[in-house]
C-alpha cells in the first residue's frame, strides 16, 4: 500500500467497537479502506465523554495502519481540568489531528460543563496547546436541530471557524444543492478554509429515517418512497442507495467540493461501491 494520500482528499469516519468481534471487524474495514490512501480516519467521541477510553484504544488500534487518525471529542458535560487531561493523552499518544465537537448532552445527565459551544471548545484547545492539533469541525448545510435559524447557525458556524478551526466536515445531506448554498453564504461571511461534505452510504432505511430525524437531516421524498417501497430487501436499498450516493458525491466533486468524507458506520462495502463508481 502507497502511504501518499489520494488527491482528492477523501476521509472514513469509525465509532469505537465495544465488542472482541467488532473491534476485529474494523480492522478489517480499516486495511480494506486504507487501500484508497485516506487523508484520515476519524473515530467518534461518545456524548458527555462515555467512550472517552474506547475512543483512545480505537483510534491507536487503527492509526496503526500508518495513517493519520483524529480522534472526535465534545465538550458539553465536561470541565476544563477533565478535557486538558484528554488533550494531553492524546498529545502523549502523538495524536495531532481533532474534530471538536460540542455535542449532545444525554437526557438525564448532569449538567452542561464549562464550555457551553464548540467555539468554546477550539479557543480552548488553541489556548492550552496552540497549534499542536489541526482541528476540524461540524458544519450543517441544512441547519442544526436546534439552530433559531438559518442565518444564526452560520453565523456560529462563522464564529466557531475564526476561533482557530483548519477545516470542517459537514452533517450528512441528500442535496447537493443545500451544500453549495451553504459554503457560499459561509464564503460571504468571510470563512476560506475547506468544507468537506459528510457523505452517508445508504444501507437501511429504517436506521437511516430514525438518525436523519434526530440529527436534522433531510431524506427527500423521492428517496424516501422509493426506499420504503424496497421493504426488507436490503439488496435494493443498497443497489438504489450506491446509485443515489454516488451521483451526489459526483455532482459534489464537479461543483468543487475539497474532498468528502464518509461516514462508515463500520463497514467498508458501501463505501467503496462508491469510491469506485466515481473513479476514487
Ligand atoms: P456547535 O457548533 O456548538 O452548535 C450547536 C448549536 O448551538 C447550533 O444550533 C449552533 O447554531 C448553536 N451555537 C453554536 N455556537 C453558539 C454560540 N456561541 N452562541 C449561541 N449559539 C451557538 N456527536 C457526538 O456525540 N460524538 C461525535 O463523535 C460526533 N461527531 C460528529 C462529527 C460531525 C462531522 C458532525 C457533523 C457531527 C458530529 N456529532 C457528534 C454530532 C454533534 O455533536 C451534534 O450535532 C451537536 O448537537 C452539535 O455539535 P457542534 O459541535 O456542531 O455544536
Amino acid at each position: 500500500m502507497s502511504t501518499q494520500e489520494h488527491p482528492l482528499g477523501i476521509s472514513f469516519e469509525f465509532f469505537p467497537p465495544n465488542t472482541d468481534a467488532g473491534r476485529d471487524k474494523l480492522m478489517g474495514v480499516r486495511d480494506a479502506l486504507a487501500e484508497r490512501r485516506p487523508r484520515f480516519f476519524s473515530v467518534t467521541y461518545g456524548a458527555g465523554g462515555s467512550t472517552q477510553d474506547r475512543t483512545l484504544h480505537t483510534v491507536q488500534a487503527v492509526r496503526q495502519s500508518g495513517i493519520t487518525t483524529a480522534p472526535h471529542m465534545s465538550c458539553i458535560g465536561s470541565e476544563k481540568a477533565r478535557l486538558r487531561d484528554l488533550l494531553t493523552r492524546y498529545r502523549e499518544a502523538g495524536i495531532d489531528r481533532l474534530v471538536a465537537l460540542r455535542g449532545d448532552l444525554p437526557s438525564g445527565m448532569g449538567g452542561i460543563g464549562e464550555l457551553r459551544y464548540a467555539n468554546e471548545l477550539v479557543e480552548f484547545i488553541r489556548a492550552e496547546t496552540g497549534d499542536h492539533f489541526e482541528i476540524a469541525v461540524a458544519a450543517y448545510p441544512e441547519s442544526h436541530p436546534q439552530a433559531p435559524s438559518f442565518e444564526k447557525d452560520l453565523e456560529n458556524f462563522a464564529r466557531k471557524m475564526k476561533a482557530g478551526a483548519d477545516f470542517a466536515v459537514t452533517q450528512y445531506f441528500f442535496s447537493a444543492d443545500a451544500y453549495f448554498h451553504f459554503v457560499e453564504r459561509a464564503r460571504a461571511l468571510g470563512v476560506e478554509a475547506p468544507i468537506v461534505p459528510g457523505i452517508m452510504p445508504i444501507t437501511n432505511y429504517t436506521k437511516l429515517a430514525r438518525f436523519s430525524d434526530a440529527c436534522g437531516a433531510e431524506i427527500p421524498r423521492w428517496i424516501r418512497k422509493q426506499l420504503e417501497a424496497y421493504g426488507d430487501d436490503s439488496e435494493a436499498i443498497a443497489d438504489f442507495g450506491e446509485e443515489v450516493v454516488s451521483r451526489l458525491c459526483q455532482r459534489l466533486l464537479d461543483g468543487g467540493a475539497p474532498g468528502l468524507h464518509f461516514y462508515t458506520l463500520n463497514q467498508a462495502k458501501p463505501t467503496l461501491r462508491v469510491l469506485d463508481n466515481i473513479g476514487c
